[in-house]
């Protein structure tokens, strides 16, 4: 940071003049005792910096971007020439372009006191963690600063009364910790279906800048205990990344979700013989079909590639998925296919593919969900989900050790009641474990 650098400067200054007097004492005489140094103060006052620019004798107006608002809009009031706006955009290229103002972002202009208030830098804060310096006199040129991140271990823990998001929020936690902890847990919990009294332990690494959560950086181990049943999710490295495992060892992924979607009833079974509804025939029913809203998002149940996203007769708008070589998934009557879903594109888990309709042989609106395991159709609600593979045999006894230390830390959470809360638990970081 710049403040650093001028507070070596003077630092620097200072050794250098009491140098001097001492190399300079031995001439006064040995016996001399080395003069009290006289130290003019406000030759070692730091100038009053604002992101690294002394301001002392300017003013600082702030204000946040309107929609639609642009930098010439904002520095017209500055004394600001189109021209020079015009140079700026074209230096600034490759830093931040500056006609990129995100409405609703903080900016800052440092100005003279006169009448003219000729602004000689432009502040602009395009997120939290970093900020870009226009310099507008002398030199026209842009820079992009990034802000410190301090990472605090944090460890907290609740029952769940209302909501996973107020539980979170009710101990000063992000709600970006929300989205992690769901993801970590994705296989275990049915968060559409959290029961009161459900309860969750955490310890992670929070990002902040100036005190402002920016980020998560990491969940290192995570409890949770849904209707009743206890579940640990331990941090630890593989070959490839960091994931998450049991006490065990076992993987928290499975290779696909159960359902492909918050659905509100399943209407139709997979059946070899069952009455259509729209053809008042028997006929196989090779699918699941799930109740729900038109327009709820449909979410592909695994990784895989596109095969097909199009409309066809009794399909109506359908996108079929080809997983791995063992697992194919098929989603009809959709009201829509999601944007960019066309053959060949990749999908990840969970990612929205499309939403519920009633296009095609369809009676009301609803998913009919169909499944091919090895070439065969298959019932998608019986078929055995492989688990992904846990921490190898031969690593497993120092994982053990591993787990434990972070099982027993977990443990050791207090689930605390809202008023007793203390709201913020800093930790030594480095009293939990690392692999
Ligand atoms: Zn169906």
């Amino acid at each position: 940071m710049r403040k650093t650098r001028l507070w070596l400067v003077i630092t620097g200054l200072a050794i250098a003049l009491i140098s001097v007097l001492y190399i300079q004492a031995p001439f006064y005489g040995k016996q001399e005792p080395v003069a009290e140094i006289e130290i003019d103060s406000s030759f070692f006052q730091l100038p009053t910096l604002y992101y690294g620019y002394p301001i002392d004798s300017f003013d600082v107006s702030e204000g946040k971007v309107k929609w639609n608002q642009n930098l010439s809009e904002i520095l017209s009031k500055y004394n600001i020439s189109f021209q020079d706006i015009h140079t700026l955009a074209q230096n600034a290229k490759g830093v931040y372009d500056v006609r990129k103002l995100k409405a609703g972002s903080k900016y800052y202009v440092i100005h003279d006191r006169d009448s003219m208030q000729t602004a000689r830098q432009f502040i602009f804060e395009p997120s939290p963690t970093e900020y870009v310096v226009y310099n507008l006199v002398d030199s026209i040129y842009a820079e992009l600063e990034h802000k410190e991140i301090t990472v605090t271990e944090r460890r907290l823990a609740a029952e769940i009364n209302t909501s996973l998001y107020n539980s979170i929020l009710d101990q000063d936690a992000s709600p970006m910790l929300v989205q992690q902890l769901v993801d970590v847990f994705a296989w275990q919990v049915d968060f559409f279906r959290i029961a009161k009294g459900d309860k969750f332990k955490l310890i992670y690494e929070e990002e902040t800048v100036d005190g402002e959560i920016v980020g998560i950086k990491s969940i290192k181990g995570a409890y949770f205990e849904h209707w009743g049943k206890p579940y640990y999710a331990i941090a630890y490295p593989t070959e490839e990344k960091v994931d998450y495992f049991d006490e065990e060892g076992n993987s928290l992924r499975k290779t696909l979700l159960r359902a492909p979607l918050n659905y509100s009833r399943i209407s139709s079974r997979f059946s070899l013989k069952r009455f259509h509804p729209v053809q008042k025939r028997y006929k196989a029913h090779l699918g699941t079909d799930y109740a729900a809203p038109r327009g709820t998002p449909i979410r592909t149940v695994g990784d895989g590639v596109v095969l097909e996203a199009r409309y066809h007769g009794g399909n109506g708008n359908y996108v079929k998925i080809k997983h791995n070589s063992n697992y194919t998934t098929q989603y009809l009557h959709m009201s829509k296919i999601g944007r960019g879903i066309k053959p060949g594109t990749t999908v990840k888990q969970g990612q929205t593919i499309g939403y519920v309709g009633s296009t095609g042989l369809a009676n009301g609106p609803h998913l009919c969900f169909r499944f091919w395991k090895n070439g065969r159709q298959v019932d998608a609600l019986k078929v055995d989900l492989p688990s992904s593979s846990g921490i190898d045999s031969s690593q497993i006894a120092q994982y053990r050790v591993f787990s434990d230390s972070v099982t027993h830390l977990l443990d050791a959470i207090e689930v605390v009641e809202k008023e007793q809360l203390l709201a913020k638990i800093p930790t030594e970081t480095d009293d939990t474990p690392n692999p």
